[in-house]
């Protein structure tokens, strides 16, 4: 097991009802900017119960933030924080809306003349704006982890970035608000936390055996709620599973004393910004390109899972690797999730010298746990997903 430091702050309050507390967790005084999507929290109800709750504490709203946060609109809000001095943020939404809070906890205090710096010159926020969630689609567990991928149309970014400033300081999850998402989203979120434990597991075994345990649970409790959730998203106790795994999926607990990968999602953003695929989409599609790529490198991992969590035991480690694989695949195909670029856009001739461009005009010069993603490598991958 690698040498590790942890540490996670974000209070989590979890359940039917909690929402109402969200008064209790921010300070009295506080000048609130409270910030939405596309407007789903107003009919959900989801909106009234935050209203509601906030009664007593000085806010404005924001609304419209969209799907890939946008750095063009998230700028228009820094200027109403700025103007009429906001002290703390409340993200009421999924993965998008709580990235962009990040941004502009990060942006309110930052001392430089271009926020956008903060994502092209990777620099990390050490304090950030206070800020707190209501999260209203369980998937990519920004909700308790410090960080965030912003969007910019005008230049074809999308770009990471991070930081212990960047942990909320409260998130409330109740999962009763699953009901309401409709069945692309709920396979979305399943796909997207799903990629992100095979991120922080399928590398190379280095003896860490809870962290793998663990990361195994959170697969197999995906792959038996998925069916079920997307069936009837209703059951509470169903919708509490999902929207659990989701956080503990990237809370950055799995991810101690191990090594990661994470090329599929440096990819994955790259598809998002030339042709606005869903961001579980994506690594639906690199993710079982890249594995059988790196199957030599991975494949001990590929088989360790196929045994523990698609029952594979027949066969050689290549063979139950590549089945485990297969599984993978299916598992998205099952999820109704189309595993080609192709399925996406007929446009996507040159995607791959496209991809490994982009990989490459940022400096990247290799990604993943040997740090052999060469932008070559991408290439190849990237090619055999049309
Ligand atoms: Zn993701």
């Amino acid at each position: 097991m690698q040498n590790f430091e942890l540490i996670n702050p974000v209070k989590i309050l979890f359940g039917k009802g909690e929402i109402a507390k969200i008064k209790t967790q921010i300070p009295s005084n506080a000048r609130v900017l409270m910030l939405y999507g596309a407007g789903s929290i107003k009919k959900n109800g989801i909106y009234n119960q935050v209203i509601q709750a906030l009664d007593g504490i000085t806010y404005i709203e924001f609304g419209g933030i969209p799907a890939n946060p946008e750095y063009a609109i998230l700028m228009k809000a820094l200027s109403i924080i700025r103007q009429e001095k906001i002290d703390f943020l409340l993200a009421v939404g999924g993965g998008s809306v709580i990235d962009g809070t990040k941004f502009l906890a990060s942006a309110a205090l930052f001392e430089g003349e271009e926020p956008w710096d903060i994502l092209t010159q990777g620099i990390r926020t050490e304090k950030g704006m206070p800020f707190g969630t209501v999260l209203t689609l369980p998937a990519t567990g920004t909700e308790m982890n410090s960080g965030s991928v912003i969007s910019r149309k005008e230049t074809g970014e999308k770009l990471a970035m991070g930081g212990p400033g960047l942990f909320p300081q409260f998130s409330i999850l109740d999962p009763s608000v699953v009901a309401s998402i409709n069945k692309r989203q709920l396979a979305n979120g399943i796909t997207d936390a799903f990629t992100h434990v095979m991120e922080q597991y399928m590398t190379y075994p280095i003896g860490a055996d809870l962290q793998d345990r663990l990361a195994e649970s959170i697969m197999n409790s995906l792959i038996e709620t998925a069916p079920k959730v997307m069936q009837d998203p209703s059951d509470y106790t169903i919708a509490a599973n999902f929207m659990w795994c989701c956080t503990m999926a990237l809370n950055g607990l799995i991810q101690k004393g191990v090594p990661s990968d994470w090329a599929i999602h440096a990819m994955g953003h790259e598809l998002t910004a030339l042709y606005g695929i869903d961001h579980a989409r994506t690594l639906a599609i690199i993710a079982p390109r890249h594995y059988h790529y790196f199957l030599e490198h991975k494949k001990e991992k590929l088989a360790q899972y196929g045994k523990r969590v698609w029952n594979i035991t027949e066969g050689s480690v290549e063979e139950r690797a590549k089945k485990a694989i297969e599984k993978t695949e299916s598992f998205f195909h099952s999820l109704d999730i189309d595993t080609n670029i192709s399925d996406y856009t007929t446009d996507y001739d040159g995607t791959a010298k496209k991809v490994s461009n982009a990989l490459r005009n940022r400096g990247w010069v290799a990604l993943g746990e040997h740090k052999l993603v060469t932008p070559e490598a991408v290439h190849t991958i990237i090619e055999a997903c049309y």
